[in-house]
């Protein structure tokens, strides 16, 4: 892993703000990217937020684009030096209590246990911990457990970024979700799990999964003398500062083509009509999952207004490629275009 060779906090915290939710190997190339767009704190602080939204384009969760560059802001105009501690990295928006373990530990040699899922196993494991893992009693025992092995190994002379990474290996690697090598670890001689459970899988207790709803969303494609209407999300919610093709969630009882006519008439104060459906796409997201649906439309009354969109614009096809899309509008622009 790239940012394993650093010791650059800058570099540590960014791996880690796209490690919240991404898996190693699609972090890779974002990495990378991000890190030659914005190669030091003050190359991020400095930038526009839509040009890092348009770096991060494509890797989801985009809150965590906006935090860090925020983040990134507020050390800048604070003396540009980035926090030494736990304690202190969680003041910045975007770090909780493992991302500020993980960067003190590793960039700063912080004595502070990073508790991710992979170690959380680890552990539950190690100590046979039945009750379910995210109740409040299980979490303070879990967390002693984390600050008693790091206060350990660091008496002993192991570093505490080494020993968090780990930690976060092992559970990684040898004590996995489905899959459990207890021959290799090097826990085994003290793991409750493996001396009293013939699968250890068994642990941590499974929290039965909700449903995950599924909405409709009806988007417009509106066209005026070669350009495309796109309107930009508001900056404080889900998907925020992005660009996409302005439309919403299909109403009880609504018809798409009302819903886009409603939709535009809320966000923008125009009314249009609703032709053909020229492309849909289905996409998850981590606690739902849309179908979205987007109509050729044109305007046929009134002047755009900015009523539920921070901004929008009309671009030509070409000037697409400049602006940040969520993965669904991304998909329905390479639709449009064949
Ligand atoms: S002995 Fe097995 S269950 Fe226990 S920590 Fe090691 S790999 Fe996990």
């Amino acid at each position: 892993m790239p940012w394993r060779r650093s010791r650059d906090p800058y570099r540590i915290w960014v791996s880690e703000i796209l490690l919240q939710q991404t898996q190693v190997e699609t972090v890779k190339p974002y990495f990378t990217r991000f890190l030659r767009a914005f190669p030091t704190l003050s190359a991020l602080a400095k930038a526009p937020l839509a040009d890092v939204l348009k770096a991060w384009e494509g890797c989801g969760y985009y809150a965590r684009a906006r935090h860090l560059h925020e983040a990134a802001r507020r050390v800048l105009t604070s003396g540009g030096k980035i926090p030494q501690t736990a304690d202190e990295l969680r003041k910045l928006p975007g770090i909780g209590r493992y991302t500020a373990a993980a960067i003190a530990s590793m960039a700063f040699g912080e004595a502070a246990a990073a508790v991710d899922g992979n170690v959380e196993r680890v552990i539950v494991r190690l100590l046979g911990e039945r009750r379910e893992r995210t109740s409040a009693a299980a979490q303070r025992r879990l967390r002693k457990t984390a600050d008693e092995m790091m206060a350990e190994a660091v008496g002993a002379g192991i570093a505490a970024g080494d020993f968090n990474q780990a930690m976060m290996e092992l559970g990684g690697l040898v004590c996995g979700p489905r899959r459990a090598d207890c021959a290799r670890c090097p826990l085994a001689g003290e793991c409750r799990a493996q001396a009293t459970l013939a699968d250890v899988t068994v642990l941590p207790r499974k929290i039965p999964a909700r449903a995950i709803p599924h909405y409709e969303i009806g988007a417009a494609v509106l066209r005026r003398g070669g350009k495309i209407l796109i309107t930009q999300r508001p900056l404080d919610g889900m998907l925020g500062g992005l660009w996409e093709f302005p439309g919403g969630k299909q109403q009880a009882g609504e018809t798409l083509e009302d819903c886009v006519a409603r939709e535009i008439r809320e966000e923008l104060g125009i009314e249009i009509r609703v032709r053909d459906e020229i492309a849909s796409v289905r996409h998850a997201y981590s606690h739902f999952r849309i179908t979205l649906h987007a109509f050729d439309c044109r305007m046929t009354r009134g002047r755009i207004r900015k009523l539920g969109v921070a901004d929008f614009r009309w671009v030509r096809p070409e000037e697409l490629a400049h602006f940040a899309f969520p993965k669904a509008d991304r998909v329905i622009l390479e639709k449009l275009k064949e």
